[in-house]
């Protein structure tokens, strides 16, 4: 062999190599929420690597500011997901900026056909998990065509579990419709809507998740609510510390009607499957009382 010939078969293995090994690059996912990105590692399993931004229960999602590190990691990012309708509106900026090829994006309110201005916490939602992970699958399948069988296999793994969110929810509707509550947040609003949970005091949590004062009548409609035990559960969300929900959070307590705390971000380690079911279970327990 020539000392050409074996430069170019040389150069030819190491270009094959090179090929083969970002074949076998896990596909950069980026999720905007952790319950997104959690959906996405299940359906992807070991041929994804997600970064999930907002992953801190401890947080606000509504006061959320991206940082550097954000648009960095979506410039690389062939998949993308999130939310949408004004509820991580910092996404749609850093998207812009950072236009790219062949980026997948997976908007979950527009795939449901929400419009801005309906309940924004969508996940809370049993019917759209099953949806956004049969959307995972159709492109995760389209970008990545090789492994197209294995996400065929983790998605019916994925609704299967999922349906047993849904029996859930069924069985604790056949026993607590029309049940009347309330809460300080519309984070619970849609899953309590699926349990057919008569929801009360709705103005006020939409003052309180938008970070404005509740009317005074509001307040005193849900002061009303809590000490004359209009409602049995006050849906406390864990996540945000308004004044004014904390004092309802206090009037509950001292009235006797249970209080459910609930968070909008999926706690470290959880997978939402498990998130969900702990919240149903918890909520089950007070409606037994
Ligand atoms: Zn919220």
């Amino acid at each position: 062999m020539s000392a050409l010939t074996k430069l170019f078969a040389f150069a030819a293995l190491a270009l094959s190599t090179a090929l083969a090994s970002a074949a076998d690059q896990p596909l950069a996912v980026v999720a905007a929420e952790n319950f997104y990105g959690d959906l996405v590692q299940q359906v992807g399993g070991p041929h994804v690597q997600v970064t999930s931004i907002m992953n801190n229960p401890d947080q606000d999602p509504h006061l959320f500011e991206a940082s550097v590190s954000t648009a960095r990691a979506l410039s690389a990012a062939r998949l993308v997901i999130y939310n949408g309708m004004d509820y991580d509106p910092w996404m749609t900026k850093l998207l812009t900026a950072a236009r790219a090829q062949g980026r997948a994006e997976i908007v979950v309110g527009r795939l449901l056909g929400k419009r801005s201005g309906d309940n924004p916490h969508l996940w809370y939602d049993p019917a759209t998990m099953p949806t956004v992970a049969r959307a995972i699958a159709a492109r995760l399948q389209a970008v990545d065509p090789a492994h197209s069988a294995d996400y065929r296999r983790n998605l019916d793994q994925v609704l299967a579990s999922l349906a047993v969110i849904g029996q859930h929810v069924q069985s604790l509707r056949v026993r607590y419709a029309g049940t009347a509550v309330t809460a300080t947040e519309p984070v619970f609003g849609l899953m309590a809507q699926a349990l057919g949970l008569t929801m009360r005091n709705e103005r006020f949590q939409l003052a309180v998740m938008n970070n404005t004062e509740p009317s005074a009548s509001d307040i005193a409609a849900f002061e009303r609510d809590l000490k004359s035990r209009q409602v049995r559960v006050l849906f406390y969300n864990n996540q945000a510390s308004d004044p004014s929900a904390k004092r309802m959070r206090t009037l509950a307590q001292q009235s006797g009607v249970k209080v459910v705390g609930i968070s909008e971000t999926m706690p470290a380690g959880r997978h939402y499957q498990d998130w969900m079911r702990s919240q149903l279970d918890q909520l089950e327990k007070a409606l037994n009382h």
